[in-house]
Parts: C-alpha cells; sequence; structure tokens
C-alpha cells in the first residue's frame, strides 16, 4: 500500500474507534496521554488576534482554524484552508492556546465540524474553561456539539452557491447563546435573509448578522436596507480586514 493510502487506512480506523468509544460514553479516553487514539487534528493555522465578527467583535481572542470544508461557497475568503495543514495532536493545540493567555477561543475554518476530532477538541476547551465560540457553515449537524461552546452558524444565501446545502434541522437546535450569520453578497440575498428571519422567527431567539460580501457590495447600501424594511438583525463588518487588510492571514 502506498503511503497516502496507507495513511487513509489509519485516520478511517482511528475516526471508527473514537466514534464508538464516544458512543459508549467514555470519551475521556481521549484525555489520557497513554490512549492509543490521541485525537489528532488538520491544522491550517493557530494565532492570537482580535475577534472581527460576531457580538464579540474586538475582543482579543485565540483563533483555532482547522484545514478542509465540504462546501466551495463562490465568494470564500479562506480557499487556503482547502488543502494541506499541519497535523497536530490535541495537547498541542491546547497549549498554543493556552499560551496566549486569552479566555476567548474561536474554533473556525474551512469548516471545524467537518473533523470529527474537532468535537474533542471544542469539549477540551470548555472543560479548561474558555469561552468557546464556533463558527461553521451551517451543513453540518450541531447535535454532536458540547453546548457551552457558542455557535456562530452560517445560512448559506443563494449567492454563495451553497444554499442547498443548508442542514436547516440546525435552526431548531440553537441556544440562546449562538448567533445566525448571513453572509450577503448581494439584493436577492438580502431579500432571501430579510424574509427567512421573518418567517422563521429568527430574532425572537437568537441575535441574527447581517455581513456584507467584503469583495462584493457596500456596507452603506446594506445598512440602507436594513433600516428601510426595519429588519431585526445586526449589522457587522469584518473588523480584522480593516485593521489588519483584506487578504491577511494569520492575524
Ligand atoms: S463554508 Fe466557509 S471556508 Fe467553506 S467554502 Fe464557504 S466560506 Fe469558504
Amino acid at each position: 500500500m502506498r503511503s497516502a493510502e496507507c495513511e487513509a487506512v489509519i485516520r478511517a480506523f482511528a475516526t471508527r474507534e473514537r466514534l464508538a468509544i464516544r458512543k459508549a460514553g467514555l470519551n475521556s479516553a481521549f484525555r489520557n496521554p497513554h490512549s492509543a487514539f490521541r485525537a489528532m487534528l488538520r491544522i491550517t493555522e493557530i494565532f492570537h488576534s482580535i475577534q472581527g465578527e460576531s457580538t464579540h467583535s474586538g475582543r482579543r481572542c485565540a483563533f483555532v482554524r482547522l484545514a478542509g470544508c465540504n462546501l466551495r461557497c463562490s465568494w470564500c475568503d479562506s480557499a487556503y484552508t482547502f488543502t494541506g495543514g499541519e497535523r497536530m495532536e490535541l495537547e498541542a493545540v491546547l497549549a498554543k492556546v493556552r499560551s496566549y493567555g486569552c479566555d476567548l477561543v474561536e474554533v473556525t475554518g474551512g469548516e471545524p465540524l467537518a473533523q470529527v476530532e474537532c468535537l474533542d477538541l471544542i469539549r477540551a476547551l470548555c472543560d479548561e474553561g474558555f469561552e468557546v465560540l464556533v463558527e461553521t457553515s451551517g451543513s453540518i449537524d450541531i447535535e454532536p456539539v458540547d453546548r457551552r461552546a457558542k455557535l456562530i452558524l452560517d445560512v448559506k444565501c443563494p449567492g454563495s452557491g451553497e444554499a442547498e446545502r443548508n442542514h436547516w434541522p440546525n435552526l431548531d437546535k440553537l441556544l440562546p447563546h449562538d448567533e445566525v450569520k448571513f453572509v450577503i453578497a448581494g439584493r436577492a440575498d438580502y431579500e432571501w435573509s430579510r424574509d427567512l428571519v421573518a418567517t422563521r422567527a429568527l430574532a425572537e431567539s437568537n441575535t441574527v448578522l447581517f455581513s456584507p460580501v467584503w469583495s462584493a457590495m457596500g456596507i452603506k447600501e446594506l445598512a440602507t436596507w436594513m433600516i428601510e424594511d426595519r429588519v431585526p438583525a445586526r449589522l457587522q463588518t469584518q473588523l480584522h480586514k480593516h485593521i489588519w487588510g483584506a487578504d491577511v492571514h494569520g492575524v
């Protein structure tokens, strides 16, 4: 067997073992450093910066960006996560996060939940007392996520080209501390989002965020529409892009 095939077989076996152990309620085995199946994650980058989105915008935050994504949004600004990444043990990721001395941690991607080991990471961060944000595309079931973590759940608009991948039952599983985000590429996306917020009464239970696609529409235009229609959502910009520049990674 070639080494890549070999690694894929080992990974599949380890994942199956982890799922079986989790089902049996023996998940603490993964925090045992002598466990044969220590969780490994594929990581694009870990860094310390300012949170640029959600109601937590402006706070110091440690970011763990997992590699890989199951979607291909037309306007994606994180395509560099699609391939590559460094394989790291869970404990090494935790050590790096601890080194920043920062209470707030965001687990993001790519699509972090596309790696089943991400569930162990989220749980371990919560166990250590971090305030944990999970930024997810909304295409993967959130049921197994440790609900001490706060989800920033995307609803993919038609302009993304991935609206059919929305996992709609997720909207019924949100907790009050979770936030729902619409990334809007133009008028059609805006009207679709506005109507969905109204029909699902999303703002009654969660903070709803409207964010313009950085490269596709102006924030003033979106603000004007929201004011005209009295939309019960919160306008956000990507603060980190204002600070560091639109194409800068790892800050
Ligand atoms: S879900 Fe996020 S990382 Fe994945 S393609 Fe869409 S914007 Fe990019």
